[in-house]
């Protein structure tokens, strides 16, 4: 079953075409990285994809359901949830009250408190401190928390190992773990190739608002993708397409 599916989609920042006519879906329990240098429109993609970004053009629909019209707290209700880079969370809340905000949405699923806590174990000993306090990695556990309060059947991942020491990135990847293999679709946006491929079973390129670069993960090597990151697979005095 397919689950989020966008069409032609194209968001901007102004007159900047951040996204550019963009397609692709996602199957129901896959997981897909989306790579890219910086600027490359990752972020703008996953906000429009989550209503917080405005849709310029084309269309996105989750489990059939065309969204492309809906405001951001409509696609929670239709099961989306974005882990926005950069966390932002309330930071004067406790993880408990931040947890609690996710479950707002009021969608029914088995996520609650406790199941986060068994996912995050970190965070136990943190539930009634303030998210301004916590170290980088637990702030990244109660936002991915919060988003799984809405008991989405999308996850929308941005860069969840931004800022953290490699050991806390390991910490959070393996906290995943479980989730991933639990059949929750994830859309997961990682700078660290290596990672994005082995954890996705599908990997995109964006470059420039584009997909350069589309295939299975075990089927892509290390190479292909670097190229198309960097923009490197353009024949040669091809002219980029305005
Ligand atoms: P990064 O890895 O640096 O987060 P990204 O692939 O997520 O990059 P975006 O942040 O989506 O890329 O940016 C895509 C394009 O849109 C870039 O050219 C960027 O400069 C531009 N852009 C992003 N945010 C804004 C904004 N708020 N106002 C104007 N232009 C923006």
């Amino acid at each position: 079953m397919t689950m989020l599916s966008v069409e032609n989609l194209t968001a901007r920042h102004g007159l900047l075409e951040a996204v550019r006519g963009l397609s692709f879906s996602i199957a129901k329990g896959e997981i897909l990285a989306l790579v890219g240098a910086n600027g490359a429109g990752k972020t703008t993609l996953l906000r429009t994809l989550a209503g917080a970004h405005p849709v310029h053009g084309g269309s996105i629909t989750i489990a059939g359901e065309d969204v492309t019209r809906l405001a951001a707290h409509q696609r929670v209700r239709r099961g989306i949830a974005l882990v926005p880079e950069g966390r932002k969370m309330f930071a004067a809340m406790t993880v408990a009250e931040n947890l609690k905000l996710g479950a707002m949405a009021g969608r029914k699923g088995d996520w609650s408190v406790e199941r986060i806590l068994d996912v995050f174990p970190n965070l136990r000993k943190r539930i009634g401190h303030k998210t301004g306090h916590l170290s980088g990695g637990e702030q990244q556990a109660t936002a991915i928390g919060r988003a799984l309060m809405s008991n989405p059947d999308i996850l929308l991942l941005d860069e969840v190992s931004l800022g953290l020491s490699p050991a806390i990135v390991e910490r959070v990847y393996a906290s995943l773990d479980g989730l991933m293999r639990s059949g929750t679709t994830i859309l997961l946006v990682e700078q660290d190739l290596s990672r994005a491929m082995a954890v996705a079973d599908r990997v995109i390129c964006l470059l420039e608002g584009r997909a350069v670069l589309e295939g299975r993960a075990k089927e892509l090597t290390r190479d292909q993708v670097t190229e198309a990151y960097f923009g490197l697979n353009r024949k040669k005095n091809e002219r980029v397409p305005a």
